[in-house]
């Protein structure tokens, strides 16, 4: 089987699973430029990944329509160069990078449209994301930018365990969010292990790699 024809079964089978109820984010992060050019010609237009030097290399190589969200841990000297690539950044999760990612997005002349991560492991600290207790509070601060438009909030389950907890919280504090702005109602969580559960909190974007790609 061609590569073409491996993505486009396995991706027929994800869209057939999502349909309509939220918009598929295929995760590259590791893969080449020629999947995610496959994955354009299927008519795929959003893109995940980790690395600003991935994303700024893919970004550039495939057509303007495509839409690229950053999902992976923030560096502050990333932050420049991740503003000029991506169209959403999922992983906010410190002020002091707010701060940046607002610098930048208003010297380049854009807004960032951004979603807050909150850190669904709880009891694990070291995960990313901020803390469920104090997410009101951030996303106050959050909403001060000028130029950020904070649109939703991100989160990925705790592997190994059964998320519905996880993916319940996500949408609870969704709601909080979307008493202070009505228009952030993002929603992104589920990946190829647990999307279909995501599905049933409300996820509006799936963040899937494996499931269409292969395993990295
Ligand atoms: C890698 C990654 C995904 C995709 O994971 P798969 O299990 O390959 O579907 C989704 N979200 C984040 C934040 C990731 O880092």
């Amino acid at each position: 089987m061609s590569r073409r024809d491996e993505i486009k079964s396995a991706l027929a089978k994800v869209r057939e699973e999502i349909a309509d109820r939220a918009t598929l984010i295929v995760v590259t992060k590791t893969f080449p430029l020629s999947d995610v050019e496959i994955l354009y010609e299927l008519g795929e237009r959003n893109f995940g990944e980790n690395r600003d030097e991935e994303g700024a290399l893919k970004s550039g190589g495939i057509g303007e329509d495509a839409i690229w969200h950053f999902q992976g841990g923030i560096q502050s000297k990333k932050i420049r160069s991740i503003v000029s690539w991506a169209d959403f950044i999922h992983s906010l999760e410190d002020l002091s990078h707010a701060r940046k990612i607002d610098d930048a997005a208003r010297s380049l002349g854009k807004r960032q449209r951004v979603l807050i991560q909150i850190n669904l492991d709880s009891g694990n600290d070291k995960r990313s994301g901020i803390d469920s207790k104090d997410f009101d509070a951030f996303a106050d601060e959050i909403l001060k930018f000028r130029d950020l438009d904070l649109l939703g909030v991100m989160g990925v389950a705790p592997l190994g365990v059964d998320p519905t907890p996880s993916f319940a919280l996500l949408q609870e504090k969704s709601m909080n969010l979307r008493q202070m702005k009505p228009d952030a109602v993002v929603i992104s969580a589920g990946m190829s292990g647990d999307y279909p559960i995501a599905l049933q909190f409300g996820a509006t974007h799936i963040r899937i790699g494996s499931s269409i790609l292969g395993s990295r």
